[in-house]
C-alpha cells in the first residue's frame, strides 16, 4: 500500500490546522464539540454538543457559516420565491398549502428552482432528487409560524442552507435559517444567507 488512507470523518482539537475530511472533521473546542464541513459553494461548523465542564486548556472555535461564492440576492427570495409560496398558500379551495423551492448555484449565477411537489396543509414533499448545485432550500408554512418541526429535522438531515418561511398572507411573512450538516443545525441570520 502507498500512502495513508483517507480519513472519511476525521477529528482534531481546535486550534489545530487539519485538511479537511470528505465526510466532515469533529472539533473539539473549549466549549463546544463542533461539525465542521466545506463544500464548492460554502463552508460551516455547527455545533454537536455541549463539552461541559468546559475544557479550559483548549482554545474557543466558534460555530460559523461562510460563503465561498457569491451570495443569493434578497430579491430572488422577496421576488421569485415568496410569489411562489403565496399562489401556493391561496388555493381556490381555500387550503393554505405548503411548498419547496431550492435556490441553485451553476458556478457562475444564482437560479431558482421548483421541484414537482405534493403538498398538504401541514407538510410538502418530492420525489425528485435534488438538483445539481442546489444549495438553499426553503419551503413554506402556508399561514403558520416559521418553526423547524419534527419532519423538517428528519428531512433536513443533508448538507445544505435550510429556510423556512411563515406567517404568508400577513403583513409580515416571516423566514427562519439554518445551515445543517448531516443533522446538526446552526440558526442564521437573513444576511448570513443573503445579498441585500
Ligand atoms: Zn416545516
Amino acid at each position: 500500500m502507498d500512502g495513508s488512507p483517507i480519513a472519511l470523518v476525521n477529528a482534531r482539537l481546535s486550534g489545530v490546522e487539519q485538511a479537511p475530511a470528505p465526510l466532515g472533521t469533529y472539533i473539539i473546542a473549549r466549549h463546544f464539540i463542533l461539525l465542521e464541513a466545506e463544500r464548492e459553494e460554502f463552508g460551516a461548523r455547527v455545533p454537536v454538543s455541549l463539552v461541559a465542564p468546559p475544557i479550559l486548556q483548549l482554545p474557543d472555535e466558534p460555530p460559523g457559516f461562510e460563503w465561498k461564492v457569491p451570495p443569493p440576492s434578497i430579491e430572488m427570495l422577496t421576488y421569485q420565491v415568496l410569489p411562489f409560496f403565496v399562489c401556493a398558500s391561496q388555493q381556490e379551495s381555500g387550503e393554505h398549502i405548503e411548498a419547496l423551492a431550492n435556490l441553485v448555484w451553476s458556478g457562475s449565477t444564482w437560479s431558482t428552482h421548483f421541484p414537482q411537489q405534493l403538498a398538504g396543509l401541514a407538510s410538502v414533499q418530492t420525489s425528485e432528487p435534488l438538483p445539481a448545485g442546489a444549495v438553499v432550500q426553503l419551503h413554506s408554512h402556508a399561514r403558520m409560524k416559521p418553526f423547524w418541526s419534527r419532519t423538517d429535522n428528519a428531512d433536513e438531515q443533508g448538507f445544505l442552507v435550510y429556510g423556512v418561511v411563515g406567517c404568508i398572507g400577513t403583513t409580515a411573512p416571516r423566514l427562519l435559517l439554518r445551515v445543517g450538516i448531516n443533522g446538526h443545525w446552526l440558526p442564521l441570520r437573513w444576511n448570513d444567507v443573503f445579498r441585500p
